[in-house]
């Protein structure tokens, strides 16, 4: 890298690409950040999907080294547990702790705000809304974008691919081949309300057969619901105007939000599913972080705390002007990997129980497990990724192990 003159360039300025500029800012001269929506600060329709995120310990610890932690701690709700809600009316507190640890939920879109506010105010940086990147020549480092007042092709030093699952780094690097996207048949929906009929505290949540309702509060005030039920069952479920389903199988919802099965009908229809890479990096000068790397199923509430370990680790590897002399972005990547493989999987199990597709066997296996750790006061695998940084590769080794042990038991 030119020492002299050194420009990062950050393509998708989402969550991770712009905790990325907070990050690596004054590892370079300049900074550009290309982001292909419109500044969320500016834009009084901005809005995003996905309301409420989960931060725990892998997240604050990449937020404590950018100094943020106060700043957003203040606009978080802390939530000690999960309430499961059964259809009698009847409500169980889950303690996601046994020494009542919490995790803190913020609205998606004022962290990103908050974020955002960080980066304008940064010197050496530019962030480009309204700028998608169109193409990325990693043997040439320059890429190119669908402005129009800039040249056809700009360069870079050091790029860090943040554009999400659909990256266009990450294109570049696999090829679609390299790319193995999973995606689920069941549809996610979102929709808020304003009251608060439940306890700030916790995340509440239903389920039937077919479906479940999750509800996290909103530290702006009411509740954030969501749906997860497959697509074929969208007929039945919501569009027919004579079925009785909700009724009969989520009675507290539909009492409280009578004309739930329309709002979540309109809603938009979030695809689920899982991304892989085979590609991180070309070379030294450009890798892909966040979900571009790796997309989650989100019912550990992992993608964005693991993308923000990917910047806390990556920090390891950046000295003042570039990559430390002797390290290498192949390193950086045989370390991530696992971890986005392991924290994938877990993220899939729990997504398989939650939404019924364990079989009987399975969830024996994982009641005696969770049996198991409680007799012997250990954290289960949801506290251990949320409340501290074990890898989560020795996490599910340790579960796997526990695992097949009982499956040896049956
Ligand atoms: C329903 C749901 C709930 C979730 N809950 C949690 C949770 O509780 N906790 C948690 O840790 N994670 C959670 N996640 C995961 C989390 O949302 C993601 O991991 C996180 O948003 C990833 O951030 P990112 O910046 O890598 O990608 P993104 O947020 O997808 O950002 C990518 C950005 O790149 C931009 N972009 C894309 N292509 C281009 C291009 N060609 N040129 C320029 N810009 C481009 C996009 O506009 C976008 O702004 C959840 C996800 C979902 C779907």
């Amino acid at each position: 890298m030119d020492n002299t003159s050194s420009t990062l360039v950050i393509t998708g300025g989402g969550l991770v690409g712009m905790a990325a500029a907070l990050m690596f800012h004054n590892r370079f001269d300049s900074v550009r950040v290309c982001e292909k929506r419109s500044n969320p600060l500016s834009d009084s329709n901005y809005s995003n999907r996905s309301l409420q995120l989960v931060i725990s310990a892998r997240g604050w610890r990449t937020l404590d080294l950018l100094g943020l932690t106060d700043k957003v701690k203040a606009r978080t709700l802390q939530l000690k547990g999960r309430y499961k809600h059964e259809t009698d009316g009847s409500e169980h507190p889950e303690p996601y702790s046994r020494d009542g640890q919490v995790i803190c939920c913020v609205s998606r879109e004022t962290l990103y705000k908050l974020l955002t506010a960080e980066v304008l105010n940064l010197d050496n940086t530019t962030v480009h809304f309204d700028t998608e990147v169109t193409g990325v020549d990693t043997d040439n480092c320059t890429y190119f974008t669908d402005r129009e007042d800039t040249p056809a092709a700009e360069s870079y030093d050091f790029m860090i691919g943040s554009d999400g699952v659909y990256s266009i780094v990450s294109r570049q690097l696999n090829g679609e081949s390299g790319i193995n996207r999973v995606l689920e048949t069941n549809s996610y929906r979102e929709i808020r309300i304003n009251h608060a009929p439940w306890a700030a505290d916790g995340f509440h949540y239903w389920y039937s057969d077919r479906m479940m309702i999750g509800s996290f509060p909103v530290f702006e005030g009411g509740f954030s619901l969501f749906m997860v039920l497959e697509r074929a069952d969208i007929p039945l479920i919501l569009e027919d105007p004579e079925s009785d389903y909700l009724e009969t199988r989520f009675p507290e919802i539909v009492g409280l939000i009578p004309d739930a099965r329309e709002r979540f009908l309109e809603a938009a229809d979030g695809v689920l599913g899982s991304v892989t890479c085979e590609q991180w990096h070309a070379g030294n000068h450009t890798v892909i972080l966040g979900d571009a790397a790796h997309g989650i199923l989100p019912f550990m509430g992992q993608g964005l705390n693991t993308g923000l370990e990917d910047l806390y680790v990556l920090n390891d590897f950046l000295s003042e002007d570039g990559l430390k002399s002797g390290s290498s972005l192949s390193e950086f990547a045989a370390l991530r990997r696992p971890q986005a493989d392991a924290i994938r999987d877990i993220s899939m199990e729990q997504f398989r129980y939650l939404t019924g597709k364990m079989s009987n066997e399975e969830r024996l296996v994982r009641k005696e497990v969770d049996r198991h750790l409680e007799l012997n006061n250990q954290p289960g695998v949801y506290a251990s990724c949320a409340f501290t940084t074990e890898p989560f590769s020795d996490i599910s080794r340790r579960f796997r192990q526990l695992a097949d042990k009982y499956k040896m038991q049956e």
